[in-house]
Parts: structure tokens; sequence; C-alpha cells
């Protein structure tokens, strides 16, 4: 399973004519070494939030057939959500990132403890507590996790689908009003991210997730479904899948 993304030195010189996708291994930092097939070498750094990866690649596990890791990566994306609106709120109110640093240490290792702080920081911003997960999907998710449950197909697209639902209805009251909160703390990891890396000049920063994207959120739920993001993402993988047939042979 592999992130697809394309060169962007040849979407530079010559717009969509030279269009070539690139497949690459996801890594835990977002920043990527590519060279394409016209000996093209850039860097990128992706833009998207750790929950937004996380939440294409389960989605992307579950295409191809693994529903196990599909639900530890959703699972394990629902948790970064939490923390990333808990950074967001933190920012927005002005509060050092050193302290709270300081702080996410205590928390850091317990996704009680950060959905607990969730729920309070979303009720202190918002004067009204949180949509609250649906308690057959916590169950579901311990079950894969703890005690080894192989899920079907439709059972893990099924709690997919309740999680994206779950993401987007707090996205749509978190959206609006901390967006440069969030631009502010993702340009501050990129930045990092270009000194610990010493990445030059001509890298790029890209978005390229496909199911929950913060850049094209808030969406309206009714017309841009589910069913519409994963049919997205299906023909994303296909094209990714045929360009690794074709560099194979
Ligand atoms: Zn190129």
């Amino acid at each position: 399973m592999k992130m697809t993304t394309f060169c962007n030195v040849c979407m530079r010189e010559a717009r969509f004519k030279n269009f070539e996708f690139i497949s690459t291994d996801f890594n835990d930092e977002g920043v990527y070494k590519l060279i394409c097939s016209r000996n093209h070498q850039s860097t990128i750094i992706i833009q998207d939030e750790k929950f937004e990866v996380l939440f294409d690649i389960g989605s992307l596990a579950l295409l191809n057939g693994y529903t196990i890791q599909a639900v530890a990566s959703i699972a394990a994306s629902v948790e970064r959500f939490h923390e990333f609106c808990i950074k967001v709120f933190l920012e927005h109110n002005g509060t050092d990132s050193s302290e709270v640093e300081t702080a996410w240490k205590q928390l850091k290792n317990s996704s009680e403890r950060q959905l607990g702080a969730f729920h309070v920081m979303y009720l202190n911003e918002f004067k009204k507590a949180p949509t609250i997960m649906k308690q057959n999907c916590v169950a579901f998710r311990n079950k894969v996790i703890h005690k080894g449950y192989i899920p079907t197909y439709s059972e893990t697209k099924e709690y997919i689908k309740e999680m994206f639902y779950y993401i987007q209805s707090i996205l749509q009251e978190v959206n609006p009003r901390y967006q440069i909160s969030y631009v502010k703390l993702a340009l501050e990891r990129q930045q990092d991210l270009a000194e610990k890396f010493n990445i030059r000049y001509d890298s790029t920063i890209s978005m390229n997730s496909q199911m929950i994207c913060l850049a094209r959120e808030p969406i309206d739920l009714k017309k841009d479904t589910f069913e519409n993001r994963f049919e997205l993402l299906n023909t994303v993988n296909t094209i990714q899948y045929r360009h690794q047939l074709q560099s194979d042979t």
C-alpha cells in the first residue's frame, strides 16, 4: 500500500501535459524524496495532518482487503484528530507551544485522557457538548484491537463511515472558527521539518488526503458523502495500482 502523488517539476514545467503519478511508501514525517521518469528530483512536505493521512491509510487498507489494519488506522486517526483539536484550541487561546508540549507529556500515552481533555476543551470553546462517538463503534474497535476479532469488509466499511461522519461533524464547527490557528500550527510544523531535513528551495508543500482534507472542509455532507469520497479514493488507488504494474514491467 503506497501513497500516490505527482512530480511537481513536471507540473511546473508543462502543467498537465506531463502529468505523472509517483507512488511512494508512506512515512511518519510526511517528507518525501521523489524521482520521476524524466529524472526530476524533488522533495515534498505533506501539508496534511496526521489524522488525515491515517484516515486515508485506513480506507486504503480496506480497499486492499486488510480489515484489521483498516480499523487500527482509523482508530488511530480519531485519536490524532482529538489531539489536533486540543492543540488548535490552545493555539487559538494564545497558549505558548512550549507549555502545550510540557502538558501534553502527561496525556500523550493515554487516549482516554486525551478524549477527556478534548471533551472539556470543546465544551469550554462552544459551550455545548461535542458529538459523542456511538457506543457500538467503541465496542467494535475494542473487539478488533484488543480481542483479535477479524471483521468483515462490510463491518469495517460501516465503522469507517461512522468515524468519517464523527470527524466531519466536529470539523463543521471547528474549521470555520479556528482556521487561522490550524494554518499557523501547520506552517510551524512544515518550517520545523524543512530545517530538520535541510530541504532545499525547490521543495514544495503538497496536499494528498482524499477522505478528509482540511483545505476542502467544511463540506456539504448531503452532497459530498462518505460514499463519494470512498469512491474517489478507490479511483486514485486503481490509478496507483496500474502505475505500479507499469513500473514493474
Ligand atoms: Zn518530473
